[in-house]
């Protein structure tokens, strides 16, 4: 199939054209969440961009197969080989056990995900199920010459590589080393950089979770289980790996260091990264314990696919900083949004031209490397265009496959159960019935009243006037 996605690609840092390696067929990876706490909606920015990312290539006639592993064991609370297991702290803080941590946060991870139409990875794998797979790759990677063990723990000897900083320019390459240098770090690393494949001995003598291995009980470093898990399920040639930018050093570094070496060739092609979500205080994060998270939300009142818009309204590429105002607005227009859209009349005709037309528009701005904003510009052309309803309804259907904001599922109905224009004729009834009271017309009053019942509106006069609830 002729390839038309331009994506920019961390690796060559350059937007490219996307051509996977097999003709139609696209092998995707996310890093998927560490889960000893709920994931905020930093990390959800991440998700949905990915989201809308495997939706365009599947828009755009791709046969999509996304995998992506649940951090449940290794990763530190730094992202080098330092700190402790944060699926430990974790199970700490709620005095439960790791296992019980990470199916709590599991569950809510994937309950988020549903509510912001994130779709679930056609795979997904906790690393704790693949130990025997970790141990073989790194059993290789020891007969290869690219790790060794040292007090006790399998290192990753990144001195064997050419090029291990495969993500930096040459000054930041020198940059990294230098700062490298100066890190106070452990004294069993044959170089600053190396990382560990596989602990035994450490300074955590408390860790849950451990397994047998060549080199004794032990688990495994954090970077090991994104590597082995793609490879078990998407071959040894994968064409896109996601994830924040965060990830791009150490993690997605050290991923490509130990993938490349064990197979004896390139790995992935395309690297896709988020740009991150800041609130004022800078870059959220779920170390810093007071962050914002979809439920807190929907307690402030907010419809979470708000936030979804939220996000597609800015570029995955610049870092975006969060703010309750913008949300306000964009309240408003989704609201308005989904009512001009339920109230098209779908008995008219279908015009195929002009839906041929706006589809490709909108797929040449997702195609141009997630122009979202662009995407949701041209969902408000359609509505002002000149076309019949039919046509525009069926646009709306079209574009949220990409953009999945529940377009054509009907006008939102308010908190109180209600849609806007029931709301007003209640509160019109409600004065109405204030005037007949006033002017001593009980009949009047009391026949508003049964309307309204008959409308299943309870109305109610209390001290602070009157109140009204569905029945
Ligand atoms: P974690 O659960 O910490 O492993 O992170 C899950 C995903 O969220 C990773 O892809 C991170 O790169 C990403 N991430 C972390 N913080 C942010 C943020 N503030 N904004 C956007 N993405 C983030
Ligand atoms: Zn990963």
């Amino acid at each position: 199939m002729e390839n038309k996605m331009q994506i920019f690609n961390t690796l060559t840092r350059k937007v490219e054209t996307f051509v996977p390696n097999v003709d139609g067929k696209v092998n995707m990876y996310t890093c998927g969440p560490t889960v000893y706490h709920f994931a905020h909606i930093g990390n959800l920015r991440s998700y949905i961009m990915e989201d809308v990312l495997e939706k365009t290539l599947r828009y755009a006639g791709y046969d999509v197969k996304r995998v992506m592993n649940i951090t449940d064991v290794g990763h530190l609370s730094s992202d080098a080989d330092t700190g402790e297991d944060k699926m430990l702290k974790g199970a700490k803080r709620e005095h439960k056990t790791v296992m019980e941590i990470a199916k709590f946060y599991t569950d809510a991870f994937f309950s988020d995900c549903a509510k912001l139409n994130i779709k679930r990875p056609d795979v997904v794998e906790p690393a704790t199920n693949c130990i025997p797979e970790f141990i073989h790759m790194i059993e290789v990677l020891l007969e290869k010459g690219y790790a060794y063990a040292a007090g006790g723990n399998i290192y990753f000897d990144t001195s064997k590589l050419d090029d291990y900083y495969v993500f930096s320019s040459q000054t930041e390459k020198e940059l990294m080393s230098a700062v490298r240098d100066d890190v106070e770090e452990d004294g069993n690393k044959k170089n600053k950089s190396d990382f560990v494949l596989w602990f035994t001995k450490s300074k955590f003598d408390n860790q849950e979770l451990k397994w047998d291995s060549p080199w004794g009980v032990g688990y495994p470093g954090w970077h090991i289980e994104c590597s082995c898990i793609s490879i078990k399920h998407l071959g040894e040639y994968m064409d896109i790996h996601c994830g924040g930018v965060d990830n791009i050093f150490p993690h997605h570094t050290n991923e490509i260091a130990q993938s490349e070496s064990y197979l004896g060739h390139k790995w992935c092609n395309y690297w896709f990264h988020v740009h991150h979500l800041n609130d004022k205080s800078g870059k959220m994060s779920k170390s810093k314990g007071d962050f914002l998270t979809v439920s807190l939300l929907e307690e402030k009142g907010y419809h979470p696919l708000v936030y979804r818009m939220f996000c597609l309204q800015s570029h995955y590429r610049k870092p975006l900083e969060f703010s309750y105002e913008v949300m306000d607005n964009i309240e408003n227009s989704y609201r308005k949004l989904r009512k001009a859209i339920a109230k098209l009349d779908q008995t008219t005709e279908f015009e195929r031209e002009k839906f041929t037309a706006y589809k490709e528009k909108f797929l040449e701005a997702v195609e141009n490397d997630l122009n979202t904003s662009m995407a949701l510009t041209v969902v408000y052309e359609v509505l002002k265009a000149d076309m019949t309803d039919k046509t525009k309804y069926a646009l709306m259907e079209s574009f949220d496959e990409v953009l999945s904001l529940d377009l054509t599922k009907g006008e939102l109905v308010e908190e109180s159960g209600v849609d806007d224009e029931l709301e007003s004729y209640i509160l019109e009834k409600i004065e109405e019935r204030k005037a007949a009271k006033k002017a001593k017309d009980f009949a009047k009053a009391d026949a508003i009243r049964d309307e309204l019942a008959a409308k299943g509106i309870l109305l109610e006069d209390t001290r602070e006037g009157v109140k009204w609830k569905k029945a």
